[in-house]
């Protein structure tokens, strides 16, 4: 476990994570990002570049970089690849996760995880594991659908295809310590920050 309180952060997609953990950071905590981490164990010549290239092929990497959107593509539709790419990558990011939260010097500290949840696998409580508890951006999967294609210029379905391959809204509810709504605008939404805040400060505290 790491050394201070850890809050993980998690949502659907197009839910608010961003939103959520900015603010946050302007409230002087540390944040650790599992998508920054990801994108970074498979930096120019990493060694995990080269376990994925004998994994799917040499193409997964072009100018040295990875190709994300076609290692996406290979493995979106295929559990068996989906567990090859999991079992390469993710005890990378698991290891290079802990290292940042020990770096931390907030009182507690957020690690925001778009696939927290989903990587619970059995007995295996996959980034859970870091935590004391668990924070979800919660809003309606219309206004979650509207916001991402809003933002990302994805088609509807697109959008649809993501969700549900996510873990579905009442588990998600079901697993969280805490929940903000975030189908309001951007102040309602600090002002539930505001009082987790808070609550965190004085749980960090007590530790
Ligand atoms: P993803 O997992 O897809 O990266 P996310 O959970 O990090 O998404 P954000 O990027 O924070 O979600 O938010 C999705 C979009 O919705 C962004 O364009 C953001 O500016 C907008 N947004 C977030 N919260 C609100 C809000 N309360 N009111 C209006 N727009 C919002």
């Amino acid at each position: 476990m790491p050394k201070q309180l850890t809050i993980g952060l998690t949502g659907g997609i197009g839910s608010g994570k961003t939103a959520v953990s900015d603010h946050f950071a302007t409230l002087g905590i540390d944040i650790v990002d599992a998508d920054v981490i990801s994108h970074a164990i498979t930096a120019h010549n990493s060694p995990i570049l080269g376990q994925l290239q004998d994994a799917f092929g040499v193409d997964i990497v072009k100018n040295g970089t990875l190709d994300r959107s076609r290692l996406r593509s290979l493995v979106f539709d295929d559990p068996a690849k989906l567990a090859t790419l999991n079992a390469i990558t993710h005890p990378a990011i698991r290891e290079r996760i802990l290292t940042k939260l020990n770096q931390a010097t907030s009182p507690y500290v957020i690690l925001s995880a778009p696939l927290l949840l989903e990587s619970i696998k059995g007995d295996d409580k996959g980034l859970t594991a870091l935590c004391d508890r668990i924070l979800v951006v919660d809003v309606p999967v219309d206004l979650q659908i509207q916001r991402a294609s809003r933002r990302d210029g994805q088609s509807i379905q697109q959008i649809q295809a993501i969700i549900a391959k996510q873990i579905d809204r009442p588990t998600r509810l079901h697993l969280a310590d805490d929940v903000v709504d975030n189908s309001g605008d951007l102040a309602t939404l600090y002002q539930q920050l505001a009082k987790l805040h808070q609550y965190y400060l004085t749980l960090s505290s007590q530790t």
